[in-house]
């Protein structure tokens, strides 16, 4: 069975980048009835912090990634990580190394003068007995180190990526546990993806430097080597890796910017994947026709324009229900109270709305007429335009036209209003105009078709009166 897993660190704030790869374990595992697990790896007690760990369970649920079984916490695990040392001890496979950073120092220094590889050179492999006895007694503490084999490359078949080959002599026989006892990255990354039955490892490209060392320990470790998928990080629109300048990074700040995950989850899913030549897809769908293979071997470039574009095309599709779970606590945060009466106008008018938004911040602002209550003040304008005598006439008019209608539907309405116009012999917006301000106190609103059938009738024809007086 295909068992993926994601593995942030939980340093900071969960990156846009983090989350695609997320994504893609995700889709992965679900095109392979397979299982997506999650590990949190916090195995740096100095940068790992409660809140990061929040953040990251929060930002991936918000998602709809939250991982098939309970997160691991690899410091949960440590007892593992110090048996797997001691295993690759015992097989000759890993050795005590006493040499202090001081002494590194000087060996990097010698190696730089007679410009040889710079890198530890294995000295301590063989020592005897004596020697260990003796840098002990001195009050040393020894790394210990992985032993590289005698082997010319490590070569893996990336699924993302094609074959890679990779010169064992580029590495040096690498720390696995530090001096005080903590078991390294490279280590402990192995042993939790053997315990957790990962069968495919999925990651950013930056990673690919480590996974020789890993392959080398699952085979000294006698574990079965899982596949692995580098794929290529996001770049900005600038093609450099995406940073801070290029605008936000961090998936919280998408949130607040208003995108839905919907759309957030298409648009990360394309950027490095295409299903044809769709731009809009749903989960399902990529879930159908994802193949791993199919990842981009290049970096992508985050388009911004692009990602507006696709959650106006998410907001419009929206249910009003849904959206106005969403809207009420950015109208909470402004103040605004979301009354019965409101809250009915909302879910009837919501979808006329989306015409004019790209985020939700901008439905909200769309929506917000229907927050104030008549008298309305009026802007400049507004006052103008409502103050004329034929403005005033018109909607007079008008309402004594909409008083004596029973029938309120949107079609009906629309012929009335034009059977109107004809009749008084005006145009649409000599009309428009004051029954628009009449209705809402502004000038920006959906059409005053859709208006009125949300207002209701007796809403409307108060508004009306009210501006007439
Ligand atoms: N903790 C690593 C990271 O956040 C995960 C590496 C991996 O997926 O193996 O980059």
């Amino acid at each position: 069975m295909v068992r993926t897993r994601i593995a942030p660190s939980p340093t900071g704030m969960l990156h846009i980048g983090t989350v695609r790869t997320a994504l893609f374990n995700y889709v992965f595992a679900k095109a392979n009835n397979g299982k997506y697990l999650g590990r949190i790896e916090d195995t740096d007690r100095e940068r790992s912090t409660a809140e990061a760990e929040q953040v990251i369970v929060d930002g991936l649920a918000w998602l709809g990634l939250t991982p098939d079984e309970s997160w691991v916490k690899q410091t949960h695990n440590i007892e593992d990580h110090k048996n797997a040392v001691q295993v690759l001890l015992e097989k000759g496979c890993a050795y005590e190394c006493f040499m202090s950073p001081e002494e590194l120092e000087v060996m990097r220094e010698e190696q730089r003068a007679q410009g040889k590889k710079i890198g530890y050179d294995g000295r301590h492999r063989n020592l005897t007995a004596e020697q260990k006895q003796s840098f002990i007694n001195e009050g040393r503490k020894p790394v210990i180190r992985f032993k590289l084999p005698d082997e010319d490359k490590v070569v893996w078949q990336d699924v993302v990526q094609s074959e890679i080959s990779y010169p064992i002599n580029e590495l040096d026989d690498f720390i696995i546990m530090r001096a005080d006892g903590t078991p390294t990255y490279n280590l402990v990354v192995v042993v939790d993806d053997h315990t957790m039955e990962i069968t495919h490892v999925i990651r950013g490209d930056d990673h690919i430097n480590n996974t020789p060392k890993q392959i080398l320990m699952y085979q000294a470790l006698g574990y079965s080597v899982p596949e692995f998928a580098h794929i290529p990080l996001i770049h900005g629109p600038d093609g450099k890796k995406l940073s801070k300048r290029h605008g936000a990074v961090s998936v919280l700040d998408y949130k607040e910017m208003g995108y839905l995950p919907e759309a957030l989850n298409n648009y990360l899913m394309r950027l490095g994947w295409s299903m044809g030549d769709s731009e809009k897809f749903s989960m399902d769908e990529a879930i159908a026709n994802f193949k791993l293979k199919n990842v981009n071997k290049g970096a992508s470039n985050f388009d911004f324009n692009k990602l507006d574009w696709l959650n106006a095309q998410y907001l419009k599709e929206a249910d009003n229900v849904y959206l106005l779970d969403l809207l009420r606590p950015i109208f909470k945060a402004q103040g605004k109270e979301l009354t019965a009466t409101i809250e009915g106008y909302l879910t009837q008018s919501l979808g006329e709305l989306t015409a004019r938004a790209k985020k939700l911040p901008d439905l909200a602002e769309a929506a917000s007429f229907y927050f104030n209550e008549p008298p309305f003040t009026l802007d400049e304008k507004s006052a103008q335009a409502v103050a004329t005598a034929e403005a005033k006439n018109t909607l007079t008019a008008l309402h004594s036209v909409l008083a004596a209608e029973n029938n309120w539907s949107h079609d009906h309405l629309s012929d009335v209003l034009n059977r109107f116009v004809t009749d008084q012999g005006i145009k649409f917006k000599d009309v428009g105009m004051p029954l628009r301000i009449a209705l809402t106190g502004t000038t920006n609103s959906p059409s005053v078709t859709h208006l009125l059938e949300v207002l209701g009738k007796d809403e409307s024809l108060k508004r009306m009166a009210i501006m007439t007086q």
